[in-house]
Formats: structure tokens, sequence, C-alpha cells
């Protein structure tokens, strides 16, 4: 699960670690009652679950209450396109009004949990405020990585050794170490997946702050940690994902236009793959679980079809505990409930099949009894065409 900076940025102030004084603004009235308090001049930025926000007229540097509102009005409503939220952009809906730091230096800092080591690592770079994907295709040997022991946690000297391989100033080296320090406690503390810090900043008066946090959780550490559920903002999720969770059915939406319902994580993994062997691109993933109702199955059809990407449907149902003529009947129920009006192929396999092919091909309605997965996909990426 992701937040928004300024949530982000208050999980961090509680274990300690240097954030800029500012507030949240939903109005332009808050937004300027906010720069009042922080003397005039202020930041507003965009609050959107997306970076490069900077790069795409997000982030506003205010010199006067005047150019807060300003810049209040532009920003609330307008949708903006970043580099991580795709062409069609996200809608600002909240503003973070914070005191304009005086930026020396810009430096990355990053925690992640690294597959390989199997431990989190963390990241820093003297490349900050550009992206670090950049700086890693580009220039690698400028980030530096101390992998972290989860017994002994950060030690300060791997903290000094970050500190220095990315020059921070000698006299701010202490400053940056508790800073690190603070960032792994909250990341294990909080149950994180990453915390990117990109800006963290060395200012003119001599402190190291993050300009910028970027904080994801892990969703199933959540169940311990409802302060953290609590910042969930679903106007910044899938809506589709949305209501298929309310179902227990696992979606997570995509680009393509060949909508999917599986049972099984791994089944539903190998029939995307095989819809791209065959020159397909998945719409979704969807698992509908292993007691698969047609309570079920009409709810994932639903939200399959309320993707207007979507040309057509896949069913690739494996009939084990279900039964295959259950699972038949419920595809062409739930198919005469919602009207589907898109091509659907269905690949049944397991107990009873034979009986189930035989009600979807008697059902009267546009369905596809496919002989096997790769039977299936075909036909689907050819009726889709
Ligand atoms: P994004 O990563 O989405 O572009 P950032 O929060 O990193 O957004 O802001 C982009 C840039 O704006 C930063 O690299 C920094 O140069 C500038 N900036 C952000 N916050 C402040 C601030 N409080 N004071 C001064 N400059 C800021
Ligand atoms: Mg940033």
């Amino acid at each position: 699960m992701n937040i928004h900076e300024y949530q982000g940025k208050q999980v961090l102030k509680q274990y300690g670690v240097a954030v800029p004084e500012g507030n949240v603004a939903f109005t332009v009235e808050e937004a300027v009652e906010a720069a009042k308090a922080l003397g005039g001049k202020a930041v507003v930025k965009a609050q959107i679950h997306a970076g490069g926000r900077g790069k795409a007229g997000g982030v506003k540097l205010a010199r006067s209450l005047d150019e807060v509102k300003q810049y209040a009005e532009q920003l609330l409503g307008m949708t903006l396109v970043t580099h991580q939220t795709g062409p069609e952009g996200k809608v600002v809906k909240r503003l973070l009004v914070e005191q304009l730091s005086d930026i020396k230096k810009e430096y990355y800092i990053g925690l992640v949990v690294d597959r390989k080591t199997q431990r989190v690592v963390m990241m820093a770079s003297e490349e900050g405020g550009t992206e670090i994907e950049e700086v890693a295709a580009n220039t690698p040997e400028k980030i530096f990585r101390e992998v972290i022991d989860p017994a002994a946690g950060l030690l300060p000297f791997q903290a000094r050794k970050l500190a220095y391989a990315i020059n921070i100033p000698n006299e701010l080296v202490n400053k940056a170490v508790k800073f690190m320090t603070a960032l792994y406690r909250a990341f294990v503390d909080k149950d994180c997946s990453i915390a990117e810090i990109n800006p963290l900043v060395v200012t003119g008066d001599g402190n190291v702050l993050a300009l910028d946090a970027k904080l994801n959780f892990d969703s199933n550490a959540l169940y311990r940690h409802s302060d953290i559920l609590e910042l969930r903002d679903l106007d910044e999720e899938d809506a589709k994902e949305i209501e298929a969770s309310k179902f227990g059915l696992s979606y997570i939406a995509l680009e393509g236009n060949i909508g999917c319902m599986v049972n099984g994580a791994g089944l539903a993994m190998a029939t995307m793959d095989t819809i791209k062997y065959f020159g397909g691109q998945p719409a979704n993933f969807l698992d509908v679980g292993g007691g698969a109702t047609t309570e079920k199955v009409t709810e994932a059809f639903k939200i399959i079809l309320s993707d207007p990407n979507v040309k057509g449907i896949l069913v690739n149902i494996f009939g084990g505990i279900m039964k295959c003529d259950v699972i038949a009947n419920g595809v062409v129920e739930a198919a005469k409930q919602v009207g589907l009006d898109r091509p659907l192929v269905v690949r049944l396999e397991g107990t009873n099949v034979d009986l189930g092919k035989k009600i979807l091909n008697e059902s009267g309605l546009n369905i596809v009894a496919a002989e096997s997965l790769a039977d299936a996909a075909k036909r689907i990426v050819e009726l889709v065409k």
C-alpha cells in the first residue's frame, strides 16, 4: 500500500527523521492558511501517489501568499501527468504546503527488501533529485549499498560509510547517520517494503532533511498497523481492484485487451504467459480462488467487463474441488446475468469436464469451449483481433 508524501513525512517524523515543516491542504483557503503559518513563503506540492511531480509542474515555489493562492488554484483539480502516472494522469485533490528549504545539495537514500540477499538494503547516491533508475542505468558506480543484518540493524559504521561515500560534508556526517538510523527504524517498525527519500538535502543552515518521502507498506502486514491503514487513499487506487477485494477476488488491472478469469494464482500467471506467447495482451490478472461460486464468477465478469479496454474474455478453470459442470453452469448463468457482449472462450479441465463442455456448447450463448490452454489462448487472441 502506498501513502502520500505528507503522510509519509508524518510517519517518519515520529521516528526522528528530519523533515521540513508543512501541512496538508484540501482547499485553496487551507493552503493559504498553511503558508501563513510558515511566514508567507512556501512550496506548494501536489499530492498524488506518483513521483516525477517536479518535472511535470506539480511542485511550485511560492514567494508570497498571493503566489501560494495562485498555485493552489492551479494545482487543485488539475490532472497531473508524470512519467509514473501513465498517460491518463492523476487528479490532484490534496496539496502539501511546506517550508521552503535552502538547498545546498540533493542526495538519494533508499531502503528496499533485497531478494537476493534476503535482507534490507540501504542505497545511497550523490545523484539526488533525478530518477534513480537513470543513475542505475548510466552510472551504476554512483550508487552505494549496505546490506543490513536484521539482528543487528543498521550499524553506525555502515551509515557513516554511506555518508562518506556520497560526500556528505564532514561536519554533517553525524546528522546524516542519525537520519539514516531513524529511517531504518521506521522502515522495520512499520513493515515497509520501500522507503525512498529523493531528494535528501543538505541545507544552507546545516541541516540534513527529507524533502520527498515515498513509503510503501507490505499489505500482508497491515493487519498490525491500523494507523497506517487509516492513511489509505482509495481515490488513488484502481476502482476495479477495490471492488474485487470486496468479493475476495485477487485482481490486478493491466494494459491489454484480453480479460482473464482463472482459479489459482499460479494458473493465472501461466494463463497470462500463454496469452502473451500467442501474441495477445492480458487486460488483468484475476484469481477467483478455490471455491469459485456463481456469485463470485458473476462479480468477476462484471469487474472484467467494466474495463472498456477488454475486447474478449478467457476463462481458464481447473475443476478440482469444484466440478466442471458446476463451473460451466456458473459461467453460463453469470454471462446471462451481465449480458455478455464480447467473445468468451472457456477452457475447463478436471472432474466432469465433458459434461461441463456440453453445458457451454448448448447454452445458446456466444461461448467457445476450448480443448486446451493453448487452444483457448490462440482462439481468444484471434477473436479480439
Ligand atoms: P517529485 O519526486 O515527485 O518530483 P519532490 O518532492 O522530489 O517531487 O520535489 C521535486 C523537487 O522540488 C526536489 O528535487 C526539490 O528540488 C524541490 N523541492 C521539493 N520540496 C522542496 C522544499 N520544501 N523546498 C525547496 N525545494 C523543494
Ligand atoms: Mg522526489
